[in-house]
């Protein structure tokens, strides 16, 4: 691996302790903490365990975090009551509905439910207004993923303006903030999907090439300019023995995790890719974490523009 890390644990780690004294000051001015309102529905594991996540690590930097489950068979006026109720809130600046929705509640419910979020409390960027806003480059609230990876490139010295960026992916989630923030930092930005032709050559023309597609090991090093920034946002859990020997050579710490809990969780990053880039973002420990601290970031932000510091 030639590859420089971009450890998005200790990178979370420096961000929390600039939350920490904030969110103290807050909560001896204000008399209560920031809050944090999730709203967690049905009971998919991954979606169980990136929730305990936010809820652990808003309690570590001193707010508040209340979580509302609703079982699986919740209807979707029912998810609609507990969104009002944390709009109303006067302990919870921040309001959350983890994604994704049960299936059974049909194609727009999550339309319907973020949108039904106050813009004021949307801390993780996907109420229209605060979309919108972004397209302007107005302040606002911004999808914590892509705001991760900006702070991921900052907080490494890697240069945004002029560089030639190209992201992978194109959801309301990752692909299309991200691609918004890269552009509104003076990037040369193209963005990339299912339908675009020779991508590995689109890829290799980036100097920062950002992945979010969701397949395993897809970015391989023919997609990657000797030198570039690569930066994973790809997450799969991985169950595949084969593919995991593919990749791991025996004696791999990956390899020992797998082989004791039979998957292993990967980006959408190949691991050859370490021998091209000039840096490079883990899986695991890389873009999720950074994640929930720029969820935590927003929380503060919420808090601070309706009470003050
Ligand atoms: P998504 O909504 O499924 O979007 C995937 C994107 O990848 C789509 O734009 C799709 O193109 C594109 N894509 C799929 N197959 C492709 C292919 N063969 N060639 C080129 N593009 C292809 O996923 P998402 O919500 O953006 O998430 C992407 C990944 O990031 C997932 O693994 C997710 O788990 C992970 N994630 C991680 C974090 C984190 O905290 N690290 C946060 C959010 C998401 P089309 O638009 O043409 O279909």
């Amino acid at each position: 691996m030639t590859a420089r890390l971009l450890d998005g644990n200790a990178l979370a780690a420096q961000i929390r302790a600039e939350i920490q004294p904030r969110a103290a000051a807050f909560t001896a001015r204000h008399g209560r903490p920031p809050g944090l309102g999730i709203v967690l529905v049905g009971d998919n594991p991954a979606s169980a365990i990136y929730v305990r996540n936010k809820l652990k690590a808003a309690s570590e930097v001193g707010m508040r975090a209340d979580l509302e489950r609703l079982p699986v068979s919740a209807s979707i006026e029912d998810v609609l009551a507990v969104v009002a109720r944390l709009n109303r809130s006067a302990v919870h600046d921040g309001v959350l509905v983890q994604d994704p929705l049960p299936e059974a509640m049909g194609p727009g419910a999550a339309r319907r439910v973020f949108d039904a979020i106050d813009p004021a409390k949307d801390v993780d960027g996907f109420h229209p207004v605060n979309v919108g806003k972004l397209v302007q480059k107005r302040p606002t609230l911004v999808p914590g993923t892509p705001l991760g990876v900006i702070e991921m490139l900052e907080r490494s010295s890697i240069p945004i303006a002029g560089a030639r960026a190209v992201v992978i992916g194109r959801s309301d989630i990752v692909g299309k903030p991200m691609a918004m923030l890269l552009l509104h930092r003076d990037a040369t930005v193209t963005v990339c999907h299912s339908k675009t032709r020779e991508l590995p050559a689109v890829a290799a023309t980036a100097d920062i090439l950002v992945a979010a597609i969701g397949r395993p090991g897809f970015v391989t090093p023919d997609f990657v300019k000797p030198g570039a920034t690569v930066v994973d946002v790809g997450i799969t859990s991985v169950t595949d023995a084969a593919l995991v020997a593919r990749w791991f050579p025996a004696g791999h710490p990956r390899r020992e995790v797998f082989e004791r809990r039979g998957a292993i969780t990967v980006g959408d990053v190949h691991p050859d890719v370490a021998n091209v880039a000039g840096a490079l973002s883990p899986v695991p420990g890389g873009v999720g974490p950074l994640t929930v601290a720029m969820l935590l970031s927003n929380v503060l932000r919420t808090a601070e523009a309706v009470l003050g510091p």
